[in-house]
């Protein structure tokens, strides 16, 4: 099996002060946190500039979004160079919030992909079913077409990230199974196999997000294509770093 390093994600989501921020921050400034592990957090796009400031080396920072066009009229936008502008190094993409709340689809998900990853940014790309595709089995059509929207355009995927969040599990205490996590995550990898080769599909990590804590997270963390966490609601807590240290 390929070493693939662990990587644990922060999703803040449209949470958070300035006060709490920096908080958050000091907090892991402070951590002992396991240096194996590549550390991102995300907080909204307002505080990415002060996050940054204050965040220490070594721990990257994330956007939660990002558009599909370089610059222009795109009011209430954000570009990749404005990104790598303020040494922002990732965006999430295609989080289930967005692609069920405003909508987007999975083209959309994949050109601003594209666009990020031609811009230098990387991506940690979200796909998952809901509660009822997951009970009608369509659970690896879903997050394959969703996967084959972005493979269409983007060839290269060594920046990508790929996080599985079943959106049943998102927010809502349920998380699932260690067997139905390994279960998804093994078909995404035999999926990169197919689509993107042995080499691209052994070292793409496949993160698991959704109800992810510090009580769940060292049984997760075990199973051979997990390689990792986005982690929403215990990222804004101190039990973050148990996360971040699930392999340690
Ligand atoms: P949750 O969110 O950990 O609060 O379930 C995960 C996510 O949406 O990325």
């Amino acid at each position: 099996m390929a070493s693939r390093q662990f990587f644990v994600g922060g999703n803040f989501k449209m949470n958070g002060t300035i006060d709490s921020i920096k908080g958050i921050v000091k907090h892991l400034n402070e951590a002992k946190v396991d240096s194996n592990t590549e550390v991102v957090i995300a907080p909204p796009a307002l505080y990415l500039p002060l996050t940054r400031e204050h965040l220490r080396p070594g721990i990257e920072v994330a956007a939660q979004n990002v558009f599909d066009k370089p610059n222009g009229a795109f009011t209430g936008e954000i570009s990749v160079e404005q990104l790598r502008d303020s040494n922002v190094t990732w965006t999430l993409l295609g989080h289930s919030e967005r692609r069920v709340i405003l909508q987007e689809s999975n083209e959309f998900v994949g050109r601003k992909t594209k666009n990020a990853i031609d811009g230098g940014v990387g991506v940690i790309l979200c796909c998952g079913e809901t509660l009822e595709q997951r009970e009608a089995n369509q659970t690896i059509d879903v997050v394959t077409a969703q996967l084959k929207a972005v493979a269409e355009t983007v060839k290269d995927w060594s920046k990508i990230v790929v996080a599985y969040e079943p959106v049943w599990a998102i927010g809502t205490g349920k998380v699932a199974t260690t067997e139905q996590a390994q279960e998804v995550h093994a078909a995404i990898r035999s999926w990169m196999v197919k689509e993107l080769g042995q080499g691209p599909a052994d070292k793409t990590r496949i993160i698991y997000g959704g109800s992810v804590s510090e009580k769940n997270c060292k049984d997760l963390a075990k199973e051979k294509d997990i390689d990792g966490f986005l982690v929403g609601g215990a990222s804004l807590k101190p039990a973050f770093v148990d996360i971040i240290n699930a392999r340690a």
